[in-house]
């Protein structure tokens, strides 16, 4: 099988699969008091800097989640109902492009009394004229995603950071993508928190990691055991942490040579079926090739492509498996380290077969 949808997941790294082993034979509960809780702390802690540095935030905080999904709801919701209760600020401004994730915790909000503002992005790309002509200190938080998970287009995170922080206003990121796949610059970006899920970067599903700056008033979204220092009660997952940490201390980002793989798929694509590639004029992950392919429908494509043992998707995977979609006739094919030119030249002139096969069936 070539599989090309490591946006969906990616292979559990070796790394990763040794931690996990290491850290369930000697896990215990980080929270007693006793040495081998202590110990567990430790791993923890060893964690929390594998995290740091996978983000390029030493002095951040780490607070460990289940995954993207409950990161980017701890940091949404937690961080507007904490400028609401500080400042009483009554209003949330995500983009159009972000993840169900985000869009879904803003609805929570909405029911809470907050007003939602959805930023356009016609092309895929944010302005952040459009956002400055908006955001104003009544915003409680904003939501802006570091990279798309279908076209992999990269926002103008740094600029719609500083424009908010202008305002004294606090930035979530959901970097859920973008992190393994490209370098994140915390600091740079400017961002209060950022999202990460460890099986989008070889480690684990089931885990990931809000990293927050310190000192930022977060208000938990439920209360229980005050793990986390009260902001995400439950006990630890240490063999995923553990897991996840391992797999943030092995990934490489050889970008260049990733995108450089890409193109060439992609220069193949639009020349052999006519393709039209999203994003293209935007910055975009070294990884990610999205395209419209004339007269084919994307889940037949994926179908048939299968069939050839080749996985690619149809838009996110998270989605396709209920039914909702991109556009038709969009298509995701995503890189991993592991494949290689053999693979993706194996990969187009079966893509090309079956998009001949698709259009002649119509
Ligand atoms: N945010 C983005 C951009 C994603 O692509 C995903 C998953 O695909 C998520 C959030 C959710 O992450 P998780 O599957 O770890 O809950």
């Amino acid at each position: 099988m070539i599989y090309l949808d490591h946006n969906a997941t990616t292979r559990l790294k070796p790394e990763a699969l040794e931690a996990m082993s290491a850290a369930r034979v000697k896990g215990r509960n980080p929270m007693s008091l006793h040495r081998p809780g202590r110990r567990a702390r430790v791993q923890l802690d060893e964690a929390r800097e594998a995290l740091r540095r996978l983000c390029n935030a030493p002095k951040a905080d780490v607070i460990f989640t289940s995954g993207g999904t409950e990161s980017d709801h701890i940091a949404l919701r937690g961080l507007a109902h904490a400028r609401r209760r500080a400042h009483g600020a009554t209003k949330v401004i995500l983009t159009e492009v972000e993840h169900p994730a985000i869009k879904c915790a803003a609805e929570t909000l909405a029911e809470d009394g907050f007003e939602v503002i959805t930023l356009d992005a016609p092309s895929g790309r944010i302005d952040p004229k459009d956002f400055e002509s908006i955001v104003d200190s009544d915003v409680a938080v904003v939501a802006v995603m570091l990279a798309h998970n279908t076209t992999g287009i990269v926002q103008p995170v740094t600029e719609i950071c500083n424009l908010a922080n202008s305002h004294g206003v606090p930035v979530h990121v959901d970097a859920v993508q973008a992190a393994g796949k490209t370098t994140i610059e915390f600091y740079q970006l400017g961002a209060t928190s950022l999202a990460v899920s460890a099986h989008k970067f070889g480690g684990p599903r089931g885990v990931g990691a809000l990293i927050i700056q310190k000192c930022v008033d977060l208000v938990p979204i439920w209360s229980g055991g005050g793990q986390e220092e009260g902001k995400r009660s439950g006990s630890h997952a240490n063999a995923l942490i553990a897991g996840m940490a391992a797999a943030a201390d092995a990934t490489i980002f050889d970008q260049d040579a990733m995108a450089a793989k890409r193109d060439v798929f992609e220069a193949g694509l639009i020349a052999e079926t006519g393709a039209q590639i999203l994003g293209a004029e935007h910055p975009r992950l070294p990884n990610t090739c999205a395209a419209i392919i004339g007269g084919i429908d994307g889940r037949a494509f994926v179908k048939a492509m299968d069939e050839k043992y080749i996985a690619v998707s149809a838009g996110a995977a998270c989605h396709a498996a209920s039914g909702g979609m991109g556009p038709a006739g969009q298509i995701r094919f995503s890189l991993g380290q592991q494949n290689t030119e053999k693979e993706l030249s194996e990969a187009l002139k079966i893509t090309v077969e079956v998009v001949s096969n698709l259009r002649k069936e119509r």
